[in-house]
């Protein structure tokens, strides 16, 4: 009887064990951020932002690619970047306060320039000749930078849909843009890597009109300046 008595505990506790090995989809922060934003999400900015955008992102763990969370979190960046007041060519996951590894890229090169999506993106190598062209961030208000780039480069990611590996060659300005992107992934922005760094003029013009003040109830705390 003593040792019949024992098995609930001993099952309690077997369930628990399998239950905290189990790889979490995303952090308690992370969830709070992808179910509580609007469609537009708060863009995080230097300074106020700047630990979250200088953190290197992980890779999504399967759990993640599997989530209908991933799948929400998708949708808003993708809402965001394509927002008049973001107005944007790419994002990625830290500039919403997700250190992982999820970009959006406009394909400037493949007809009707869509928006794609790409998850864990890397860089396996970068190639051509370099160019140093504009470049602005919507994490960088309100400045713009003549950065060198690469003219080409292979990247290697998951594809939203299928979830399977993929690698790809791009060229000219979407180059540009894969690198910029995941340029965040890797904690880096533009100006780290820019030859000089001036005032957008048009800046507060075009922006004036909207509200870019963060939630209140965000969730990640400041405590890194640049
Ligand atoms: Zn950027």
């Amino acid at each position: 009887m003593k040792k019949l008595s024992q098995w609930p505990v001993l099952c309690a506790i077997v369930v628990l064990a399998v239950a905290c090995g189990r790889p979490q989809a995303f952090t308690a922060a992370e969830q709070c951020i992808i179910d509580r934003s609007a469609e537009v999400m708060y863009v995080t900015v230097i300074g106020a932002d700047s630990t979250v955008l200088r953190t290197p992102s992980a890779d999504l763990t399967p759990a993640e690619l599997a989530s209908d969370r991933l799948k929400t979190l998708m949708d808003k960046m993708y809402s965001t970047v394509t927002s008049p007041q973001q107005d944007g060519v790419g994002i990625a996951a830290p500039q919403v306060g997700i250190d992982k590894r999820v970009i959006w890229v406009q394909r400037f090169d493949k007809p009707g320039e869509p928006f794609e999506c790409y998850l864990n993106p890397h860089l396996d190598s970068l190639w051509g000749e370099m160019t140093h062209g504009p470049e602005g961030c919507l994490s960088v208000p309100p400045m713009r930078g003549l950065v060198p780039r690469y003219s080409a480069v292979k990247v290697s990611y998951i594809h939203p849909e299928t979830l399977e590996p993929r690698t790809e060659t791009v060229e000219g300005y979407t180059a540009i843009i894969f690198q910029h992107e995941c340029d965040h992934l890797d904690g880096t922005l533009y100006i780290d890597r820019a030859d000089t760094v001036f005032l957008h003029a048009s800046w507060k013009e075009t922006r004036a009109q909207y509200d870019y003040s963060r939630p209140a109830w965000w969730p990640l705390k400041e405590n890194q300046t640049n």
